[in-house]
């Protein structure tokens, strides 16, 4: 099927009118989203571009041809930037302003010279085809790795723009051996030339599901961290417990806990007020962090006390991490004169107990932290080895054996 020039601009004008609409609600949406936020403001501005050159093309305008050329590249230097943000590289915004505000420019002046359209629409679609080419690259290098349903459709829309952006350099009139006759301007063209157009819109929604996701991403990570330390909070540490207490009871591999809790830190507070506790507080999380294998992992339990699991670990090997860490402690100055910092340490190794993994995580727990009750009662700075307990007469049960007998008279 062929299609006339007037069909094929219509056919610009609603996709690009569409898109504009879209985006512009897309930069209040994702305006959070730093990414997010430059993707939308880019196609607005090139589907605004767009509409100008559908305009200007059935108007017969080259300056309005060359100013909507120029918003185009501008718009997808934008659009490249959200690329750059959302993998983390360095924006290049100023280089990038210059870039299209430079095209700007020269599209502007080359309008005013002999075969000014042809120079304007080589110079146009040369750039946008480098634009697609390193925003492919960008994508390749940096997205692999990662599971993501938005960054196929970008790409695959981002190489069905590079594709057709090569090809009309080749396509209609030729200049000094350049054929660089754009789609929109031939008398008449295949289907085929809407293809820029539907990559357009795969573009934009695959750009709107990146940015979903990584908000997706954010708040899932922000729901398990704890905001003080940065380390795992008390129910992503649950969660996790269960899970390794499962393995554990898969494959028998020993699994530890480490129940922590900072020394006279009630007298931090008091004496030097609750910022400067939060910032010990922190230093206390970052040694935890350090001391630990990659495989082990480290939460903020509530207030000063801290939890960290060793998947692979027995009790005596516990022990290891606990001296680290209690080296670690040791060296963190608290603020004034107040000499340095110091943690009490209960280690227990998972031994059976109750059948539901629920069950057997909170009696670890319970394990671990009597053990660092008497690592208190010892001294503090230092750890107790739950297999090693002296077992005390619960206060309880002494409690009763003395008032039992009243209650029998
Ligand atoms: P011990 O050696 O027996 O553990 O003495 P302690 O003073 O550390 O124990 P206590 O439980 O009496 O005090 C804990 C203090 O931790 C009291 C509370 O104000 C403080 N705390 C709990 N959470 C935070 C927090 O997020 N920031 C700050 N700055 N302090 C906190
Ligand atoms: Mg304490
Ligand atoms: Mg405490």
């Amino acid at each position: 099927m062929h299609l006339a020039q007037q069909t094929i601009l219509v056919v610009m004008m609603v996709v690009f009118s569409s898109t504009l609409v879209m985006a512009a609600g897309l930069v209040l949406a994702l305006r959070a989203n730093e990414a997010g936020r430059l993707w939308a403001v880019g196609h607005v501005i090139a589907s605004g571009a767009g509409l100008v050159i559908a305009a200007s093309a059935s108007a017969g305008s080259a300056e309005l041809g060359a100013l909507g050329a120029g918003a185009y590249v501008f718009g997808r230097l934008t659009i490249y930037r959200g690329v750059r943000v959302y993998y983390g590289m360095s924006e290049h915004a100023a280089l990038l302003h210059g870039v299209g505000f430079v095209t700007l420019v020269l599209l502007m002046l080359l309008t005013g010279l002999p075969d000014g359209s042809r120079l304007v629409h080589g110079l146009a679609y040369g750039l946008l085809a480098l634009i697609s080419f390193f925003t492919v690259i960008t994508m390749l290098r940096s997205a692999r790795g990662r599971r993501s349903i938005g960054s196929p459709l970008v790409l695959a829309s981002h190489l069905v723009l590079l594709i057709s952006q090569v090809a009309a350099l080749s396509y209609g009139a030729t200049f000094k051996g350049f054929e660089v006759t754009p789609f929109f301007l031939q008398p008449e063209g295949s289907v085929w030339l809407l293809a820029p157009l539907v990559a357009v819109l795969l573009g934009l929604f695959g750009f709107c599901l990146m940015s979903m996701e990584q908000i997706i991403a954010r708040n899932e990570s922000g729901a398990r961290t704890d905001a003080l330390t940065g380390l795992l909070n008390r129910g992503a540490l649950d969660m996790l417990a269960i899970s390794m207490i499962a393995r554990w009871q898969r494959n028998g591999e020993a699994l530890s806990c480490l129940v922590i809790d900072v020394d006279y830190f009630k007298l931090v507070n008091d004496t030097h007020g609750h910022h400067a506790g939060d910032n010990v507080l922190r230093e206390i999380a970052t040694a935890l962090d350090n001391s630990r294998r990659a495989s082990d992992i480290a939460a903020r339990y509530g207030g000063e006390e801290f939890c960290i699991l060793c998947p692979h670990t027995d009790e005596h090997q516990a022990t290891a991490l606990a001296n680290r860490i209690l080296r670690k402690v040791r060296a963190i100055e608290l603020p004034g004169a107040g000499g340095h910092a110091s943690v009490s340490i209960g280690v227990a190794e998972l031994r059976g107990g109750p059948s539901s993994r629920e069950g057997l995580w909170r009696s670890l727990f319970a394990t671990a932290d009597r053990a660092l009750y008497q690592a208190k009662q010892r001294g503090r700075d230092q750890f107790m080895l739950a297999s090693s307990m002296i077992e005390e007469t619960p206060v309880g049960d002494a409690l009763q054996s003395v008032t039992e007998p009243q209650m029998i008279v």
